[in-house]
């Protein structure tokens, strides 16, 4: 059973990034390399104040994608394994 990252939407994911009572895996994402329960409470808005869990995910996705969709663990990806 694989499940998906609410991040960038890679299916890899050993466990659920959130479970039914909202406690995180601490599973890094292999594709963004977003840790659940981490980088869900690093992330600050433009004045500085801590994001909420689910706005950090949005922040995270849209800086990872500016920063080009760098596959964080490509030897561990996949799909990328599949292209060779
Ligand atoms: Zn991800």
């Amino acid at each position: 059973m694989k499940y998906i990252c609410p991040v960038c939407g890679f299916k890899g994911l050993t466990e659920p990034a959130y479970d039914d009572r909202g406690n995180h895996s601490y599973e890094i994402c292999l594709c963004c390399g977003f840790q659940f329960g981490f980088d869900d409470y690093e992330m600050t808005s433009e004045d500085g104040s801590y994001l909420e869990p689910s706005e950090s995910i949005i922040a995270y996705r849209k800086k990872w994608l500016a920063a080009g969709a760098v596959i964080f663990s490509p030897e561990c990806y996949p799909q990328h394994q599949q292209q060779r």
